[in-house]
């Protein structure tokens, strides 16, 4: 999509720091880390939110989520991480293209809010 700043990354011609990206999703460091790991987990395609996942799109979620654990244990997220996903306006979510955010590589705070 354009003026999608996510789709441009995922299509290379806006620059990341790349941890893991195959044919479906790409995963980058986030630009503002809010923890000593933040990775942000993409698929390709276009997906404004969490709330537009269907049943005709959700593979992809379910490989964002497969792929995880791999990337998290590649980074020594050994004592485990946090995901994240902002959804909508109440969600506070700012780049409208779906992503997960892994956070780790310290003792976060339990607070969900
Ligand atoms: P949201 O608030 O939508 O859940 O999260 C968006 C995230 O994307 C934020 O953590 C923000 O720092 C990150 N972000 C926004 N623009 C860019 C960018 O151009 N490159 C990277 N790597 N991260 C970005
Ligand atoms: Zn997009």
């Amino acid at each position: 999509m354009d003026n999608c700043v996510f789709c441009g990354i995922a299509a290379g011609t806006i620059p990341s720091k790349k941890v893991y990206e195959d044919d479906k999703i790409v995963a980058f460091h986030d630009l503002n880390p809010q923890a000593p790991v933040h990775v942000l987990f993409v698929p390709k395609q276009h997906i404004c939110c969490a709330d537009k996942i269907t049943e005709d799109n959700c593979d992809v979620v379910a490989h964002i989520f497969c792929t995880i654990p791999k990337v998290a244990a590649e980074l020594g997220l050994t004592d485990g991480y946090r995901i994240v996903n902002n959804c909508g306006e109440h969600g506070c979510q700012t780049v409208k293209h779906l992503h997960f955010h892994l956070l780790g590589g310290t003792q976060l705070r339990g607070s969900m809010v």
